[in-house]
C-alpha cells in the first residue's frame, strides 16, 4: 500500500475574477521511506501540493489518502490532530522561536503536544541533536547560529515527535549553496536512518540531484517523474 495516494486531485484558487488552477488532475503515489522532490518554477504549484499533502489545505476535487486515512474528508480539528500525530514540517524561514535555545526549540513539540516525561524528552532531543550535528550548538539562541545550523535544528524539531512524513517547502531557499547541500544531506541521512518519508520542494537543480524521486511541475501539472533509484 502506498503511504500517500493522490487521485485526480484539483485545486482551484479564486483570485478576484480569475480562477487559478494551482493543481490539475494530480495522481501520484508515494511509498514509505521515499526521498521525494517537487520541482518547478515559481507558481508551478509546489506549495499547493505540499499544503495538500500536509493537510493544511483541502482539494477542490479528487481524493488524498495518507497512511490509509482519507484526509480530504476530515474536518479542521481532525486534520490538525492528524498533522500532530503523523506529519512534521520544515519551513523556508526556519521558524525557530527566538527566545528559546536550540535545545528548547527541538524539545518544544514534545512539551506542547506529546507530554513526555523529562528523561525521555532529553534522550530524544539529544539523540536528534547529535544526528543533525548540532550538539555543540544546543545552548545557543537562533540569532547566534548560521542559517544552515538553524535549518538543521529545524530538521531535528520536525523529527522529534516521530512523524512518518516530513514536508519541507523550499527548505534551502534562504541558504548559500554549501549550507543548502548540507541541509539536504542531513534530511537524506535521516530518511535512511529513521525510515522517515521526506517530501521537499525546490527550484535548485543541485539540490534536486539528491532526491530519489523527482516530480517536475508546470502550471499545476506533473510534466515528468524521474525515479533515480530505478536509473541507478
Ligand atoms: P509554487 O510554490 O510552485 O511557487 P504555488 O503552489 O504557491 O506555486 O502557486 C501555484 C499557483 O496558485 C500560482 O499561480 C499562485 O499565484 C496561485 N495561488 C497560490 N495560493 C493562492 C491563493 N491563496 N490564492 C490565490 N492564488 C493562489
Ligand atoms: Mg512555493
Amino acid at each position: 500500500m502506498a503511504l500517500i495516494e493522490l487521485k485526480n486531485v484539483n485545486k482551484k484558487y479564486h483570485s478576484g475574477e480569475v480562477i487559478v488552477n494551482a493543481a490539475r488532475d494530480i495522481t501520484l503515489e508515494i511509498t514509505e521511506g521515499s526521498f521525494v522532490a517537487f520541482v518547478g518554477p515559481s507558481g508551478s504549484g509546489k506549495s499547493t501540493l505540499l499544503n495538500l499533502v500536509g493537510c493544511l489545505d483541502m482539494p477542490t476535487s479528487g481524493s488524498i489518502s495518507i497512511l490509509g486515512t482519507k484526509v480530504d474528508s476530515l474536518d479542521r480539528v481532525a486534520r490538525a490532530k492528524f498533522r500532530g500525530d503523523h506529519l512534521g514540517f520544515i519551513f523556508q524561514n526556519f521558524s525557530l522561536i527566538p527566545v528559546l535555545t536550540v535545545y528548547e526549540n527541538i524539545e518544544y513539540p514534545l512539551v506542547m503536544v506529546k507530554n513526555l516525561p523529562k528523561e525521555e524528552r532529553q534522550e530524544k532531543v539529544r539523540s536528534l541533536l547529535e544526528k543533525v550535528g548540532m550538539l555543540n550548538q544546543m545552548n545557543k539562541y537562533p540569532n547566534q547560529i548560521s542559517g544552515g545550523q538553524k535549518q538543521r535544528a529545524a530538521v531535528a524539531r520536525a523529527l522529534v515527535a516521530n512523524p512518518k512524513i516530513v514536508l519541507a517547502d523550499e527548505p534551502t531557499a534562504n541558504l548559500d549553496s554549501e549550507s543548502a547541500m548540507q541541509v539536504i544531506k542531513v534530511m537524506h541521512r535521516m530518511q535512511e536512518e529513521l525510515g522517515t518519508t521526506f517530501i521537499f520542494s525546490t527550484h535548485d537543480q543541485k539540490i534536486v540531484e539528491e532526491a530519489e524521486i523527482i516530480y517536475h511541475l508546470k502550471d499545476g501539472i506533473i510534466v515528468d517523474r524521474i525515479d533515480r533509484k530505478l536509473r541507478a
